[in-house]
């Protein structure tokens, strides 16, 4: 499936749910977490619908390749420059909470934890 109507990052890459875009392509949004867990903290997400990495095959390995090759210029341009952490919640014990794919980017000055 490469749209899921019930998914909500589908919805903000639709544009039925209005999001703080940080950056768009064809294939891939960064946008604002509604709930920072850091002073910068934004996810980077495909436009196609990919639950998780529990789906990704060798389909999607320039996609994923592609998200994380965006991540330090973008962290750079969001202020992040003295750096940033990577992460990518799997399934219910990685602590997913929204099952379409997104590596999330924290920053800024600490202290700060994730959960
Ligand atoms: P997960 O635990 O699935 O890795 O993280 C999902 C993230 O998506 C959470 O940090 C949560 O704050 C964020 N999030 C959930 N719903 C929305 C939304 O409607 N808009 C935005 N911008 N972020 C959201
Ligand atoms: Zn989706």
């Amino acid at each position: 499936m490469s749209h899921d109507p019930h998914c909500i990052f589908c919805k903000i890459v639709a544009g039925q749910i209005p999001s703080k875009k940080v950056y768009e392509d064809e294939e891939l949004l960064a946008f604002h977490d509604i709930r920072p867990h850091a002073p910068i903290h934004f996810l980077i997400i495909p436009k196609l619908h990919v639950p998780s990495l529990w789906e990704v095959g060798p389909e999607h390995q320039a996609l994923l390749g592609r998200m994380l090759t965006l991540a330090p210029r973008l962290a750079q341009e969001q202020g992040a420059g003295n750096g940033f952490k990577t992460l990518i919640n799997t399934g219910a014990d990685g602590g997913q909470e929204v099952y379409h794919l997104h590596v999330h980017i924290l920053g800024g000055p600490r202290p700060w934890r994730t959960g």
